[in-house]
């Protein structure tokens, strides 16, 4: 989508810091973290969000759950929490599918 921020953070139009790439996803450290650790992870095609998903797109959900697993470990982060905002109401600021994984604090429950 030639609008969308994280498409152009996937394509390498704009710049990020990068923790993991492959074919079909990119991970990245969030500009604003809110934890110790916190990146990011995204399919490389456009997904507006988890509402988007259908059984034609779902593969690549797994897979990037297969990665976060994968970085996770390397990084050395034991516990952490994977979120997906899904619109405004959630707190999604960005319309392309992302999973936040943040780690390295206490976390509360609920979630604010
Ligand atoms: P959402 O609010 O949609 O759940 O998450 C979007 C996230 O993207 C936010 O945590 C925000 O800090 C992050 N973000 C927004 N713009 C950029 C950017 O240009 N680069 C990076 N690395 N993160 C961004
Ligand atoms: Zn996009």
């Amino acid at each position: 989508m030639s609008d969308c921020l994280f498409c152009k953070i996937a394509a390498g139009q704009i710049p990020s810091s990068k923790v993991y790439e492959d074919e079909t996803v990119y991970a990245f450290y969030d500009i604003d973290p809110q934890a110790p650790a916190h990146f990011l992870v995204i399919p490389k095609a456009h997904i507006a969000s988890v509402a988007e998903i259908t059984p034609e797109n779902a593969t690549v959900v797994a897979h990037i759950f297969a990665v976060i697993a994968k970085v996770t470990h390397n990084l050395g982060l034991e516990s952490y929490r994977v979120v997906s905002n899904i619109g405004e109401q959630a707190g999604q600021s960005v319309s392309h599918l992302h999973f936040h994984v943040l780690g390295g604090r206490d976390m509360t429950w609920p979630p604010g």
